[in-house]
């Protein structure tokens, strides 16, 4: 096999990272203080269901996307303060990017494919590009297919391709958005193992997935919703006087509150700092079991109209409520 890529020495140390979008009117933040180190030669699985903020962040990591506040930082690199020429640098030589959707050029060979990264930045001459575009696929197990369009090779077959062009830069990061979600499970391990393989020259390969069946083979898990906080606090009785708020929009979502007595209002807060509101409850109904249940942060927040006596329930008492409740079946 041809000379192995540089041995890589980088630690990435991702720091308070905050992402805000305003696209819609109202706040949404998918990242709120999301911090982790990933030391070179380990391979990091975000694990979290979708919108949960794993494109997001990986994004950010690859440079394409600036996080509201935080810092990212590969290496001696500070990605979060380079702009410009710089951060074009850092996206084209420190970062590799796979895509859940593969996208290869149907057109073109493996082998074109895969140099393709260097021939449309003139990094190097066309000659250089084929040998390290041929290097790569070795190392992901395709030489036999150096010559073989996307359309003549199976999905598993695509997606080392795509790994391969990742890597054909020689990057200190890979990162990977859901690399496997259009796979079947036999094809899905055979990348997964690739990934794993890739480790060994000092990458950091991070992977983003909402299958937790990933996580065995993760050195590091970096859970983006968070299921894993269930409260200790069982079944507690929670007052508010009228005009406080019971939880904001964007909150982490823990419990589920049931109104024993009064009335509460539900609203959104917009982009421009206004709101919106949304449904105001009374006695008897329940709110906040969505993003309980599920994982997400609070979509709305909720604030007491009068004086209110609430129920906070821990999402599996509320479901065992609810499951009393519909009685036998
Ligand atoms: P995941 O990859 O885990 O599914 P994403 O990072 O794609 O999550 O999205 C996280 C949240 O941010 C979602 O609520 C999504 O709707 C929102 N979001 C993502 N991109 C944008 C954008 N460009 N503008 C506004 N909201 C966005
Ligand atoms: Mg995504």
């Amino acid at each position: 096999m041809s000379a192995p890529a540089t041995t890589r020495t980088e630690t990435l140390v991702v720091t308070d990272v905050v992402k805000e979008y305003a696209g819609a009117g109202y706040v949404v933040r998918p990242l709120d203080g999301l911090s982790f180190t990933a030391h070179a030669g380990q391979l990091v699985v975000l694990l979290g269901p979708s919108g949960s903020g794993k494109s997001t962040l990986l994004s950010c990591l690859g440079g394409m996307l600036s996080p509201t506040s935080g810092s990212i930082r590969l290496g001696d690199v500070e990605v979060t303060g380079l702009s410009g020429r710089s951060l074009n640098d850092y996206r084209r030589a420190s970062v590799g990017f796979v895509f859940q959707g593969f996208n290869l050029v149907p057109s073109l060979t493996a082998l074109e494919n895969v140099a393709m990264p260097l021939l449309v930045t003139r990094a190097c001459p066309r000659r250089e590009a084929m040998a390290r575009a041929e290097e790569r696929l070795v190392e992901v197990g395709l030489a036999d297919r150096l010559d073989h369009r996307p359309g003549a090779l199976s999905g598993g077959q695509q997606q080392r391709v795509a790994v391969a062009r990742g890597l054909v830069t020689d990057p200190a990061l890979l990162i990977a958005d859901e690399p496997t979600a259009n796979l079947d499970h036999v094809q899905a391990e055979s990348v997964i193992r690739l990934l794993r393989e890739l480790r060994a020259q000092g990458r950091i390969i991070v992977v983003s997935t909402h299958d937790a069946r990933m996580v065995p083979i993760a050195d590091q898990v970096v859970q983006m919703a968070s299921h894993g906080a269930e409260p200790e606090a069982a079944e507690a009785t929670v007052e508010h006087a009228a005009g406080e708020v019971v939880f904001r929009q964007n909150d982490h979502a823990d419990l589920v509150y049931v109104i024993e007595s009064g009335r509460v209002e539900v609203y959104r807060e917009l982009a421009d700092g206004g709101e919106e509101s949304l449904v105001t409850l009374d006695q008897g109904k329940y709110f906040g079991e969505l993003g309980a249940l599920l994982g997400f942060p609070r979509s709305a927040s909720v604030r007491a109209v009068t004086d209110v006596v609430l129920t906070a329930l821990a999402p599996n008492e509320f479901r065992a409520r609810m499951e009393q409740a519909q009685g036998p079946s």
